[in-house]
């Protein structure tokens, strides 16, 4: 829906909006309606369609405000940290919609240390939540380079994945209840934090990954889990792609699934991040081919036990298992952190990775997965078509779930301009089909996947998702314009 806004209309609402949440927290400034109408990649800037920007505290100002906008045909579009990379948090062009930023219902509600679950507003950042579990011992273990900026309702929208995903899953697998505001203004309070609970549709799971465009999300419940007391933290060179999947599972075995995370960090990925910043050290002094940044964690005492040499028992295990993959030629090299400092070196290194390719330029970045045993065929083949096209590739990857960041930038002797992207992306499309693959593994689809999601998502799927939001979302009032495509006429 469109909706034209008169300037009486407004002032009206306007007004109405600094009764519900104050005046401080209306925004209609043109430098205000500019960086809040702003995403992370800068791609996605559309003042001209952010009628004013509000900023609520409570569930019960997000229903009033929803509500307002329902009865005075505004579209709303919610908003986090605008760290989203498809243009989800902003508002589509030709469509006026208001902003609701969620970013002062920042409160951490309750911790329950016994229970191991954490109730946290939509506008809490991830990493103050990440602080808020350690001081209680316990961890809340999703984990990516955006974790000071982005907060927990986007992470819940965009279902957001990460490092960490292959020990403890995306934010959908940690999520436990959700509370939310749905079009019409009603809170649904789903917020028990229940482990079971079998009494129809899981709301949660149908908010988680709307990006939302089926309502907004205020409160929800988390898993917490236990603070490793041990890790392992190591760079590694090994010899195949294939043959690094041979090292996951050698190791998950070896650990009893302690792996936490398993990043695929290919010599292109660490030249550039080591180029754009020249304070981040190389991990191993003959560049790894194929480079892997591994972590593996315990909360066992057992593994922490210090050894007759002074090294910790997990350290000495992986030490071992690592020794036995060299002989068996799946390993060539491998550096294990020292230190907590040499640890973080490595994960700067990692979580330095999208804002080493800005730096360096242009670049379209493909967000796909694939089933692990396709990982070596579509790299193979994707490297050797790009490589040909006159593009640079430039992936990292959690590539314990299957997950590639494929960027392609533009070779050294090429013009960003003048090279074929949409013949390439189409390449890479047609590999992900025949390989089984999504070509949105966890960023989302924004306004900015919608093409490639008319051209490849299964149109019955497609359907039921606009059954889904026609019922919920009559009016398409909430976030238009993200996530579903058009229907065609
Ligand atoms: P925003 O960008 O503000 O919004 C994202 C979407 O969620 C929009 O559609 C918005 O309308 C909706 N939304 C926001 N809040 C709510 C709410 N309360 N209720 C309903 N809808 C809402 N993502 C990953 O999954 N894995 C990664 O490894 C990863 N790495 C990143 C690294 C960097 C450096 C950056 C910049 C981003 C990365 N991202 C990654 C993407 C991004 O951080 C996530 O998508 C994040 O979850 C978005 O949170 P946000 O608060 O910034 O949401």
């Amino acid at each position: 829906m469109t909706v034209q806004t008169s300037m009486d209309q407004f002032t009206a609402i306007t007004d109405a909006l600094r009764v519900i949440v104050g005046p401080s927290h209306v925004l209609c400034d043109a430098a205000d309606l500019a960086s809040y109408a702003t995403d992370w990649t800068g791609q996605f800037k559309n003042e001209a369609d952010a009628i004013a920007v509000v900023r609520p505290e409570t569930t019960e100002q997000v229903a009033e405000i929803v509500k307002l906008c329902a009865a005075n045909a505004i579209t709303v579009v919610p908003q986090g940290g605008r760290t989203g990379l498809c243009g989800g948090g902003v508002p589509v062009a030709g469509q006026p919609s208001l902003i609701l930023s969620l970013t002062r219902m920042n409160a951490v509600r309750a911790i329950d240390p016994a229970g191991r679950t954490v109730v946290a507003e939509a506008g809490v950042v991830l990493e103050p939540l990440q602080e808020a579990a350690l001081s209680n011992g316990l961890i809340f273990p999703l984990m990516f380079g955006a974790k000071g900026s982005c907060t927990i309702g986007g992470n819940l929208a965009t279902n957001a994945g990460g490092s960490n995903v292959v020990r403890y899953g995306n934010t959908r697998e940690l999520c436990l209840g959700i509370e939310a505001v749905m079009p019409d203004g009603t809170v649904v309070n789903a917020l028990t934090g229940l482990r079971k609970d079998n009494t129809g549709y899981d709301l949660k799971d149908l908010l988680i990954g709307a990006e939302g465009t089926l309502g907004i999300i205020t409160a929800a419940v988390f898993k917490l889990f236990p603070k490793p007391t041990s890790r392992a933290t190591a760079f590694l060179s090994v010899a195949s792609l294939d043959g690094a999947i041979d090292v996951l599972n050698r190791l998950q075995d070896y650990t009893g699934s302690a792996v936490e995370a398993f990043e695929f960090m290919p010599r292109a990925a660490v030249d550039t991040i080591c180029t754009a910043f020249p304070d981040i050290r190389r991990p191993l002094e003959t560049p790894a081919e194929i480079g892997i940044l591994m972590e593996v964690a315990s909360s066992r005492p057992h593994d922490a036990e210090e050894m007759d040499d002074g090294s910790i028992r997990l350290e000495t295990q992986v030490m071992e298992l690592l020794g036995a993959l060299m002989e068996d030629g799946l390993v060539l090299d491998a550096m294990i952190a020292q230190s907590e400092q040499q640890r973080a070196d490595l994960w700067r290194m990692r979580e330095s990775t999208l804002e080493a390719i800005t730096e360096t330029g242009p670049a379209y970045h493909l967000d796909i997965s694939l089933p692990l045993a396709n990982i070596g065929p579509f790299v193979a083949e994707m490297d050797a078509a790009a490589l040909d096209a006159g593009f640079q590739p430039v992936t990292v990857g959690h590539l314990g779930d299957g997950n590639l960041h494929y960027a392609l930038m533009a070779g050294a002797v090429h013009e960003w301009d003048s090279l074929p992207l949409d013949a390439t992306k189409n390449v890479a499309f047609a590999l992900l089909t025949r390989l089984n693959g999504s070509f949105s593994a966890e960023h989302g689809i924004g306004q900015s996947k919608l093409p490639v999601m008319t051209q490849l998502k299964e149109p019955t799927q497609v359907a039921v998702m606009r059954a889904i939001k026609h019922a919920l979302d009559p009016q398409n009032m909430i976030n238009p314009g993200k996530l579903i495509p058009e229907l065609k006429n």
